[in-house]
């Protein structure tokens, strides 16, 4: 008896395609999962990119919905999707275009663009606020680890779920140095939702929190003792790329 594969549509918005470079990372693994399930529309893997046409089980949807075009695409996958994935810190949390909601918006703009007219300089926006998501996959870039779980759980018909812990959970598990405590860096891993292993503490660099905020995370607890050591332009430079700077002063 055959089983019809379960199908994936792979679209990206705008970012830097990092965190599909990073599932292509698995290598043989990523191969495998392909006698398993079948990827649609992977742009790494074919010349173009096609609208979405046809009826998909999953839609994984990387990058951030900053064009009108982003939000109109969205929308469609949405319409040809059971069920959509938010995939990487674009896609879930709006990711460092961020940076942008910081500094005036035309200036922003010019800087990058200079005279160039008719490119869209919409407000970040992570793209919960546009449709509906069934679940997240975080990260700058996912932890290709995650992606794994996620199709095999798929496969097994199996609810997927991010464990909620802070990186602090994981940093300590596996012995790093708390850079935090004894080097006075600011690390945002107090406060940031854990799954990457800690992977930037591994090479003793602070947490920016790419992951989005763990569940109630003690943002006071974490501000007051940063402000002990460092300014508080330092201190918004941590909290201002994944666009959780309003939160200092709350
Ligand atoms: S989340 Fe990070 S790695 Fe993924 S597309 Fe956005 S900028 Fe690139
Ligand atoms: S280095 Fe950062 S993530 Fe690790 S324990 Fe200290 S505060 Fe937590
Ligand atoms: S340590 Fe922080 S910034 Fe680094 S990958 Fe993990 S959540 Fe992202």
């Amino acid at each position: 008896m055959s089983h019809k594969k379960i199908t994936i549509g792979m679209f990206s918005l705008t970012g830097c395609e990092g965190c599909y470079f990073a599932v292509l990372d698995l290598r043989e693994k990523f191969l495998e999962l392909k006698n398993k399930v079948e990827f649609k529309n992977f742009r790494l893997f074919e010349d173009t990119e096609h609208f979405p046409s046809e009826q998909y089980d999953y839609a994984f949807v990387e990058g951030s919905p900053i064009t009108k075009d982003n939000i109109k695409r969205l929308r469609q996958i949405r319409k040809h999707s059971d069920k959509l994935v938010a995939f990487g810190g674009c896609a879930h949390i709006g990711g460092i275009y961020h940076m942008k909601k910081y500094v005036d918006k035309d200036k922003a703009y010019n800087h990058v663009y200079g005279q160039e007219k008719g490119i869209d300089n919409l407000d970040v926006q992570p793209i919960d606020k546009i449709v509906r998501v069934d679940y997240v996959i975080p990260g700058c870039p996912v932890t290709p680890k995650e992606f794994l779980q996620f199709i095999y759980k798929v496969i097994l018909g199996a609810e997927f779920e991010i464990t909620q812990n802070p990186v602090c959970y994981e940093c300590q598990s596996k012995g790093y140095k708390c850079v935090l405590m004894a080097e006075n860096q600011v690390c945002l891993g107090p406060i940031s939702q854990g799954g990457c292993e800690a992977i930037c503490l591994k090479s003793g660099q602070g947490c920016w929190g790419c992951r989005g905020l763990v569940e109630d995370a003690e943002v006071d607890n974490l501000v007051k003792l940063l402000r002990k050591n460092h300014s508080n332009k330092e201190i918004t430079k941590f909290f201002e790329v994944f666009g959780v700077k309003e939160l200092i002063n709350k």
